[in-house]
Formats: structure tokens, C-alpha cells, sequence
């Protein structure tokens, strides 16, 4: 990417980065690649091909190709880094990275809110393989993290917030301490997607499980994991070769396709996502709305200070008189929001949390039932008509 893309404003970014008309023979769009055996004249060139490691050579399938370097051009736009490696699915973009930096008799630390898979992949393969890993508190402070670093800490990772309970992490604090004790910082950032920008608030590699927003349409699993320099580049792009991790050509143009609306739809996304849970804060039912990007809600401080927007995805606590099963029949009687994992899609989606996250550390108590909801492009008047019965289902119970 070179410096003019990035000052361009990101609507601007989304519609031209990853194509180029002359090469596509006035075409708008990047062709889809897809092959596995690419045909080389000499043997020469292929050894010479060999030798370029970390290059865009085309080898072989899984080097991938220019559809797949379209899209990482984009998401590397996305999120301000230098280079991009997409993998079939955001879980292997958690994993993928963890594989490349970690190795037995090292340590790591990772908050207690963590994504529900990531959190199974540290204490089951990992702990397997030899690789300790602590969960620590997701609100903690520069201090705390640094009490929490022992000499072979080598990843420290965060994700803000929390895709359940919605704790924003001090990430710039959290990469200092981590930092001053020699390790890497990941970021999951599927829910800030570009209004975190994890390279200017310290991360050194970025997740994107790119089957929610980037993708868009409940329609495609992939993953994306981004670094800001050539040696973690190298670290990673080793990686993710061996591993044999690839996506699919078809996936990966999927996503370009969703991303070129994706800012639109962000911003539709986010403003009702802010309607729904004004309304849903003054309903007598609610305890508290777990929104970042809500005044009062908890993390606002430090999202006004790092974000510059907000997801659709948040969490509402109900009052403690409710018990989990009746909210079990308030997402029962929802009509226009599916119950269904995942999210980032056009449509609303709401799930129970209590009772289904593991939590070690002792965050994400709350005295009453947690749901989680997603907001879609529906109208906001419809998707609030349904929440009324969703509540009257509720206070019927
Ligand atoms: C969905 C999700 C993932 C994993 O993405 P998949 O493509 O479903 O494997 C990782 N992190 C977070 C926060 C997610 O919500």
C-alpha cells in the first residue's frame, strides 16, 4: 500500500483498493483465480520462483493469488498495516498466528472474555504442546498487566471488546507492559474492524474474523491475520505455509464483493445498533445496556478515547428478578432476530450469554441474564415493535 492510500478517506479506500482496470482489461472487478498447478517454462524459473519467500510469486494454490492478494490489499487498508494473509476462517486466524509465535516452555496471557474457541485452543492444544497460558482480568491496567508478564511471556492477547460481555480493554496500556517484557501483542479486532486502528494503539498482529462484517452477508467463513512489518511478515507468512492454511479464491472474492459496501453498511449498522439500545436502556426490564458506544456504559471512557464508531453487536443485562430461562423465551418470541452464532450479517440475530461462556478469571458477572444482540439492516421502528413482545414473552414468564 503506499502512503497516498492511506490518507484517502475510507469510503474512497473500500471502492479502489485491490484493483487495477488496466490489468483487468477495463474489467471493474479482480477476476477470480482458481487452480492449484501453476505451469512454469523452465526448471530454472522454478527454483528461482522458490527462492522468493514471503513474495507474491505464483508457486502454487496454496501461495495463493491475485484474488486472494486483492483482498489482503484491502483488509491491510482496513486496518492500516503493511501486509495481510487470509485463512478459511476466523478461528484459523486466531490459531494461525498463536502456531507461529509460540513454542513449549513459553507463556501467555489472554483476558478472560476471550473468544469462546481461542480460549479452548490455549488451554487444550496449546497446554498440549507445552505453551502455558494465564487468563487475566480484560479490565486490567498497565501495572497489573506487568505483575502478570513472567520472563518467557511471549504473546499477550487482547480482544475489545469482549463479543460477549463487551469489556473494552486499555490495549495502549496493555502493549506498553507487554512490550517492556519482550512480547508480541495480539489483537482480536472483529468488532472494532477499521474504528480501531490496532497498529496506532500498539498491536503488533491483528485478527479479523472476516466472516462478520468484512464478508457481510452470512454467506461466507474466513479470516484474516495483519502485521505492520516485514519480520513479523516473514514470521507469519512461514506460518501460515506450513500449516498449509489457505481460504477459498471464491470466499476470498466474496469478501472484496462485501467489502466494497461494507462502509455503508457499517455506519447503517451502527446507528441503529445505538437506536435499539438507547431504547432498550429505558425499558423497565433492562438492567443495563453493555454497549461501549453508549454514554454511562461501561468502557465508554476508553472507547470514545480509542474508537472512532462502533459495531452493531452489544449485550443487555435484564433486571435480577428474570431468570436465564425467561430470557430464553424473550429470544423465543423475537420474530426478526434469528437465534444464531455469528454476526456482521444484514440480519438481527439475539442469543442468551449467561450460562454459555467460561469465564476463569472472574469477569463477566453481572447479577441478572445477559442476551446478546445483533443489529442488521432491518428498520429500527420494526426491530423495536419485536423487542416489545420479546419483553412481554419475557414478563410473562
Ligand atoms: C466469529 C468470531 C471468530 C471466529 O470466526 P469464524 O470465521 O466463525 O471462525 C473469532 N473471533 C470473534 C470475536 C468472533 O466473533
Amino acid at each position: 500500500m503506499t502512503e497516498e492510500t492511506r490518507k484517502r478517506g475510507f469510503r474512497t479506500t473500500l471502492s479502489h483498493v485491490g484493483r487495477s482496470t488496466k490489468r483487468e482489461h477495463g474489467f471493474v472487478n479482480p477476476p477470480l483465480l482458481r487452480g492449484s498447478t501453476v505451469l512454469v517454462p523452465t526448471v530454472a524459473e522454478r527454483v528461482a520462483m522458490a527462492a522468493k519467500r514471503g513474495e507474491r510469486v505464483l508457486t502454487y494454490g496454496t501461495g495463493g493469488s491475485s484474488t486472494h492478494w486483492a483482498l489482503e490489499d484491502a483488509i491491510a487498508a482496513i486496518e492500516g498495516g503493511t501486509r495481510c494473509y487470509v485463512v478459511s476462517t476466523g478461528l484459523a486466524a486466531v490459531t494461525t498466528p498463536l502456531l507461529a509465535w509460540l513454542k513449549a516452555g513459553d507463556h501467555m496471557l489472554m483476558p478472560d472474555h476471550v473468544y469462546g474457541p481461542a480460549r479452548n485452543f490455549a488451554s487444550g492444544m496449546l497446554a498440549g504442546y507445552g505453551v502455558e497460558t494465564t487468563f487475566y482480568r480484560p479490565e486490567v491496567d498497565e501495572a497489573q498487566l506487568a505483575a502478570l508478564m513472567r520472563p518467557n511471556t511471549k504473546v499477550v492477547y487482547t480482544e475489545s471488546p469482549g463479543s460477549h460481555t463487551f469489556e473494552v480493554q486499555d490495549v495502549p496500556a496493555i502493549a506498553r507492559a507487554a512490550h517492556a517484557g519482550g512480547a508480541k501483542v495480539f489483537m482480536d479486532n472483529t468488532w472494532g474492524i477499521h474504528h480501531f486502528q490496532p497498529f496506532t494503539h500498539g498491536v503488533d498482529v491483528s485478527i479479523q474474523a472476516a466472516t462478520k462484517y468484512l464478508a457481510g452477508h452470512s454467506d461466507v467463513l474466513i479470516g484474516s491475520i495483519t502485521v505492520n512489518n516485514d519480520a513479523d511478515w516473514q514470521v507469519l507468512h512461514a506460518a501460515g505455509r506450513t500449516l498449509g492454511q489457505y481460504a477459498s479464491p471464491d470466499d476470498c472474492w466474496l469478501t472484496l464483493r462485501g467489502i466494497r459496501t461494507m462502509a455503508v453498511r457499517l455506519q447503517a449498522q451502527m446507528e441503529s445498533g445505538l437506536a435499539v439500545a438507547h431504547w432498550l436502556r429505558q425499558q423497565p426490564e433492562v438492567a443495563q445496556v453493555l454497549h461501549p458506544g453508549l454514554s454511562g456504559a461501561p468502557g465508554h471512557d476508553l472507547w470514545r478515547r480509542d474508537f472512532t464508531g462502533a459495531s452493531s453487536l452489544f449485550g443487555v443485562e435484564f433486571k435480577p428478578s428474570f431468570t436465564p430461562a425467561a430470557t430464553h423465551r424473550f429470544v423465543e418470541a423475537l420474530e426478526l432476530f434469528g437465534i444464531g452464532a455469528s454476526w456482521g450479517g444484514y440480519e438481527s440475530l439475539a442469543v442468551p450469554t449467561t450460562g454459555f461462556v467460561t469465564r476463569t478469571a472472574g469477569s463477566g458477572t453481572f447479577a441478572g441474564p445477559v442476551v446478546r444482540i445483533h443489529i442488521g439492516l432491518e428498520d429500527v421502528d420494526d426491530l423495536i415493535a419485536d423487542l416489545k413482545l420479546g419483553l412481554a414473552a419475557l414478563r410473562s414468564c
